[in-house]
């Protein structure tokens, strides 16, 4: 009976496998199947899309899915890529005010919810159900504070949580007679409004907070309507990942426009190196600090600003998946870009929107372990066949690449995928480097986006996939090269006069108010802001030398590698360094897809592959 191999890549963005008949000493490819990873990389979700792909590929070949003998998994890189994108500008918040940051001793823990009131003014509240957060501004000392927040409670006035300047939230914590939240070392007191609703939360130590940031648990807290949540949504992200809070309501009516910062980035290298910057600094600064750096061991966002939230949320949603305390979690690279960010104008009666700048942040996240052994241990218990994780991704996806016709070692090449951007090199006698960036297709849509408008990320990953055209009359089109196209059928009455995407069996019509020049600039600019950037990142990065001149040709592969604009632009840019690039043609047949896969199944047998 014939015998078949499956070499199973599980990507950030795909899942690819390819099924090989096992003929004596040779290997015959006979299929292959892309499906869209299910879950996240590395978790157990993936068995799902895995089983799917491996059973149309089956299908495919027409075999019987038990004629599987052995599947081969790659030991997915401990690193994931597209969970991790944001764009990061201030924010406006109104009718709202916070004080997210995290003081190293703040005291007790829980939430607490009541009316800002100063320390010296508790005696004279008169009896109510009412309930207070103190405000302890620096001339109190905390004995005298204790003891106020004692007497009141015990003449019966309900003190829920304090609000303290100076750094004494423990010793007046450990001083009360009824333990309530106290967040300290509030430099900026005097800001903090009176007589407003607020809520202070606390976390235990090695905890986080968890109403303050989530909209919902605001939406509670302050018992907002959908509108008001919405608003409020923003102040909730900021504070993701913060020990302790505070968030106060001015009501309606007062509309006191308040900031939340981009905020400040911190970059930790090797060898105790620390170097800050400011969001607001722009991209350029940022990769410029960046690259002061030897190596990059983690990156810290400011606490309560909008960069703090995206580091820290996205350090919480990694450690819930691979079990480990965020702490473990690392930032292993980041790439930011400017980015122009539609803002609506508040007060605006007709949802203007006006244009702000901003950077545009992909992160990539190291963890200490990924839990594929998980994956292949369900995946076996599933299918009931032997699963084997084998090799290492870069050298798979070389192995693949080797099967283009033309290409041999030494050989480089260049994996541009959903949400990292892989290089790896291979010399003559085998060595490998290899480097893995954040920063990929997914942050090329995320972009056109945002730079858009469209809220839209199905019409923006359109968009960046195919060429547009204007229609202009029943009969023919303009094109975005300058030509005309006249078509023997009319065109569709819904795109009469609008900017179309032109795929290949369907016209798109786009409901932005941007010309076509100015979407075609905008898909452009995201792609060479990002792959451009990300190819000579990750190069210069597998060089011993670092020097782009010693690499004479690169292979490109990967999902963005379909690109009808990627892989040229970079052929281009690599060529002022005289460097040969062009897209992989796997196994001659396969295009720049299923490297991986095919690296996979050619690794577990070295043998000759039959095309
Ligand atoms: P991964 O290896 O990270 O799972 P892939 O190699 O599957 O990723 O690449 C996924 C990326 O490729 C996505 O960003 C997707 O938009 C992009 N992509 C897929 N097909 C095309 C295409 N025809 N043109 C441009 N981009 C494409
Ligand atoms: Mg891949």
């Amino acid at each position: 009976m014939d015998k078949f191999l499956a070499g199973v890549d599980i990507g950030n963005s795909s899942t690819e496998v390819a099924i090989a008949k096992v003929q004596g000493t040779q290997l015959h490819f006979v299929s292959q199947y892309l499906v869209k990873t299910t879950g996240i990389k590395g978790t157990i979700d993936n068995v799902k899309g895995i089983r799917f792909a491996l059973t149309e590929a089956a299908k495919k070949a027409e075999i019987h899915f038990h004629d599987i003998e052995l599947i081969r998994l790659n030991d997915a890189v401990p690193v994931i890529g597209d969970l991790a994108m944001d764009l990061i500008s201030e924010t406006i918040i109104t009718e709202s005010s916070m004080i997210g940051h995290n003081p190293d001793t703040p005291g007790g823990a829980g939430l607490g919810i009541g009316t800002t009131i100063l320390i010296d003014q508790l005696e004279k509240v008169e009896k109510s159900d009412k309930e207070f957060i103190v405000v302890v501004p620096n001339p109190f000392d905390y004995e005298i504070v204790a003891h106020l927040i004692n007497r009141a409670m015990d003449q019966g006035t309900a003190i829920t949580g304090a609000v303290v300047q100076k750094d004494d939230g423990v010793l007046i914590h450990n001083r009360l007679n009824k333990k309530i939240p106290i967040v300290d070392e509030v430099a900026l007191i005097e800001k903090v409004p009176l007589s407003k609703l607020a809520a202070v939360e606390v976390a235990l130590p090695g905890h986080v907070i968890r109403t303050l940031s989530n909209p919902y648990g605001l939406a509670t807290v302050f018992d907002l309507d959908s509108d008001q949540t919405k608003q409020i949504s923003l102040v909730a992200k900021a504070l993701v990942g913060n020990r302790s809070a505070v968030v106060i309501r001015t009501p309606q009516g007062e509309v006191v426009e308040r900031k939340i910062e981009a905020g400040k980035v911190f970059l930790k290298g090797s060898n105790n190196q620390q170097l800050s910057v400011s969001i607001n600094d722009g991209a350029e600064t940022l990769m410029q600090t960046y690259e002061k750096l030897e190596s990059l061991i983690d990156v810290q966002g400011e606490t309560g600003t909008n960069v703090g939230g995206m580091f820290n949320g996205l350090r919480q949603d990694l450690s819930l998946l691979t079990d480990q305390s965020p702490e473990e979690i690392k930032i292993s690279d980041f790439l930011a870009v400017d980015a122009v960010i539609p803002t609506s104008i508040s007060g605006s009666m007709a949802g203007e929107l006006s244009m702000e700048s901003g950077v545009a942040l992909a992160s990539m996240v190291k963890t200490d372990r990924i839990p594929v052994e998980r994956v292949a241990a369900q995946l076996k218990k599933d299918t009931g066949i032997p699963v084997e994780v084998g090799g290492i991704e870069a050298e798979m996806a070389i192995r693949g690449a080797l099967t283009t016709p033309g290409t041999g070692k030494p050989i480089v090449i260049l994996d541009m995928g959903g949400g990292s951007t892989d290089a790896a090199m291979m010399t003559e006698t085998g060595k490998l480097t290899s480097t893995h960036l954040a920063g990929a297709g997914d942050m090329v849509t995320m972009l056109i986006n945002s730079e858009l408008a469209l809220e839209n990320l199905e019409l923006a990953e359109k968009i960046k996939k195919n060429p547009l055209g204007k229609v202009v009359s029943l009969f023919h089109m303009q094109l975005e090269d300058g030509t005309t196209l006249f078509s023997d059928t009319p065109f569709p009455p819904y795109t009469f006069g609008r900017v179309v995407i032109r795929e290949e069996k369907e016209l798109t019509p786009i409901s932005s108010k941007a010309s076509m020049e100015k979407i075609r600039d905008i898909r452009r600019s995201a792609k060479r802001r990002v792959f451009v950037t990300n190819a000579l990142r990750s190069l210069k990065k597998i060089l011993p030398t670092g020097n782009l001149k010693h690499i004479s040709s690169v292979v490109m592969l990967g999902g963005s590698a379909l690109d009808f604009e990627i892989p040229q632009m970079i052929t281009e840019e690599l060529g002022k360094y005289g460097i040969v690039a062009g897209f992989a043609n796997i196994r001659g047949s396969e295009g720049p897809r299923n490297a991986v896969a095919t690296g996979l199944v050619l690794s577990s047998i070295h043998k000759e592959v039959l095309r």
